[in-house]
């Protein structure tokens, strides 16, 4: 049996929430130019199946911005705060999801 974790998140102004129950793996750090550009910084990840990923609030306040020709980038269109990166256009990731760790409750205590 793999560990599982409870997750909850939210952007900055709270528009947008989310929750979820998602095997328990380590946190991925991604520096390329563009999470760089995107976050100022390093990205850091909570990746899970996309499933997995329940909107408690304001599923339709995301907006996704196309980055690559794979993936695309999900913001709170109120407050700007990075939230998702999904390859939805991948054949071998698309049904994952990598949420940015800052939005994270665990991240917010
Ligand atoms: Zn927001
Ligand atoms: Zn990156």
């Amino acid at each position: 049996m793999t560990k599982t974790m409870e997750f909850k998140g939210r952007c900055l102004c709270g528009e947008v929430a989310f929750e979820g129950e998602a095997p328990d793996e380590p946190i991925s750090t991604c520096h390329c130019k563009q999470c760089r550009q995107w976050g100022s910084g390093p990205f850091d990840a909570y990746s899970l199946p996309l499933k997995n990923l329940q909107f408690t609030a304001g599923e339709d306040a995301v907006k996704y911005y196309e980055s690559s020709d794979f993936a695309r980038r999900g913001f709170c269109s109120k407050c700007g705060s990075n939230l998702f990166w999904h390859a939805d256009r991948h054949p071998q990731w698309k049904d994952r999801i990598s949420i940015a760790v800052g939005a994270l409750e665990q991240q917010l205590a």
